[in-house]
């Protein structure tokens, strides 16, 4: 049989040896850590965890990190199998403890027959062979340069700033209203596709004011003022002058108060429509290095987000990822190159278990090709399928940015009340849904 090789051993690529591996490929792992390290891992060992020790919500019912955990589980995935071993009490979420973690899925990998561990960089997009390259958000230099030279540059992303990203159902219609600037844009879609958030005087200058006065994080490795010319955040913009938003991306012109033609806001909030199902959006201009505490309270005196709800906030750090939809088929390969594979945080996807959950599909997948089978995508009803389907086509190429998994990724169930009352319900139903459609998939 052909071997698999795997490009870094951490969250995805720890998942995707195993998943190969139990499906009796022989796997080769390469990991560069310990000799080339990255700012953030710790230690040399697999499937080391970066920072904090959750896995978030285990809640498969109410959560869609949740239902991932379960969709994971499901298909024998081994961070889920040894995240639960290294269980931390922790309420709902799912809490480890990390050096026992790591440590036990550096020996399950090391122990398995068919896997062998490779320390060492590469530093090259590889040629011939099957590849799956999940060398995540640090990616080494080289072979970052390498993705870009056969990318296009403007495709791996070096620093990651995101604005944060709202639920459309949280969002109080009575005070937004949908429109373009200046109705630009030919299609039905284009014209619908951005929400305004109106401010008086007052409204703006208290805005300023909490946006100089919020908690702010620091960042790691000196990143330079350079880097941010294209895409200040918004406190920075601030900084620089209480005017500056408001000649920036808060500009009222162009727009109309649906709700008060006659009143010219004297700023606006745009958010723009993030998926093509419309049920989340992000605000224009908005990356942020606010602590998250501090982007809830300040977001919410924005005018229509009183209730917002995020499927997430904004930060900034380093982050290489690639512009999936435009590079990856629906296999996760890269179109330009077939033989390579793309797992795990490079993808867009954020945080330890979509990262997971993208090395296991693409195992699978590759695994398929291996012995001449194709294996389909997961249906986008499933969380697997919704973070996929996502990525590898359902966001806008143009304001591609990393996404956690969320039920807004997700087609709606037919029949449930929208809004905040239906919720309960409407998420229930959501899982129950993907449950199915994941254990059929899991079948096929
Ligand atoms: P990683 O887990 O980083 O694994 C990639 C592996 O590839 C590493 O072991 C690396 O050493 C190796 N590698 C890199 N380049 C090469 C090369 N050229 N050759 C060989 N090996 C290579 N997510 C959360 O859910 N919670 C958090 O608290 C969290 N905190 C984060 C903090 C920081 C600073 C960063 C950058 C990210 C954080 N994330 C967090 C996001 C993300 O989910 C994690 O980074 C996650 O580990 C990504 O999984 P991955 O497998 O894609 O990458």
């Amino acid at each position: 049989t052909e071997t698999l090789h795997i490009v870094g051993g951490g969250m995805a690529g720890s998942e995707a040896a195993w998943q190969a591996a139990q499906a009796g490929i022989p796997v080769v792992l390469h990991e560069m850590r310990p000799a080339v390290g990255t700012f953030a891992h710790q230690t040399g060992l697999l499937g080391e965890m970066v920072c904090s020790n959750s896995f978030r919500s285990d809640d498969s019912e109410q959560n869609a990190v949740g239902l991932l955990h379960w969709e994971m589980r499901a298909a024998d995935g081994l961070i889920m199998a040894t995240a639960d071993k290294h269980r931390l009490p922790a309420g709902g979420a799912l809490a480890v403890d990390r050096d026992p973690f790591a440590q036990s899925v550096t020996d399950a990998l090391m122990a398995h027959p068919n896997v062998t561990v490779q320390y060492g960089e590469i530093t090259e997009l590889p040629h011939d062979g099957h590849w799956i390259i999940a060398t995540g958000p640090l990616t080494s230099g080289a072979l970052a340069d390498a993705i870009a030279a056969e990318t296009g540059a403007e495709a791996l992303a070096f620093f990651d700033a995101i604005a944060p990203i709202v639920y459309a159902d949280s969002i109080d219609m009575s005070k937004a209203w949908m429109q373009s600037r200046y109705d630009k844009g030919d299609t039905e879609e284009e014209r619908t596709a951005y929400l305004n958030c109106p401010m008086d005087r007052d409204q703006y200058e208290a805005f300023i004011d909490a946006l100089l006065a919020a908690d702010k994080t620091e960042f790691h490795e000196g990143e330079t003022a350079k880097y941010f010319d294209g895409c200040l955040p918004i406190e920075v913009m601030a900084e620089r002058g209480r005017e500056t938003l408001r000649f920036g991306p808060m500009k009222p012109v162009g727009l109309t108060n649906a709700h008060a033609p006659d009143v010219k806001p004297y700023a606006v909030v745009q958010l723009r429509r993030d998926n093509k199902l419309g049920t989340l959006y992000n605000i224009v201009g908005f990356q942020t290095k606010m602590k998250y505490g501090a982007q809830n309270t300040v977001f919410k005196t924005i005018p229509g987000l009183e209730d917002a709800a995020f499927a997430r906030l904004g930060g900034i750090h380093r982050n290489s990822f690639i512009n999936s939809p435009t590079l990856l088929d629906s296999q996760m390969r890269l179109r330009a190159r077939p033989n390579i594979r793309f797992a795990g945080q490079i993808t867009g996807v954020e945080g330890y278990v979509e990262s997971a959950a993208m090395g296991l599909v693409a195992a699978r997948m590759a695994v398929a090709e291996i012995t001449g089978k194709t294996l389909q995508a997961p249906p986008d009803t499933t969380a697997m399928g919704a973070l996929m389907t996502h990525i590898t086509g359902g966001a806008d190429a143009k304001t591609f940015q990393p996404m956690n998994v969320n039920f807004g990724l997700f087609p709606p169930v037919e029949g449930l009340k929208s809004g905040r009352r239906g919720r309960k319900d409407r998420y229930k139903a959501y899982t129950d849904r993907a449950k199915m459609d994941w254990k059929s998939w899991l079948e096929s």
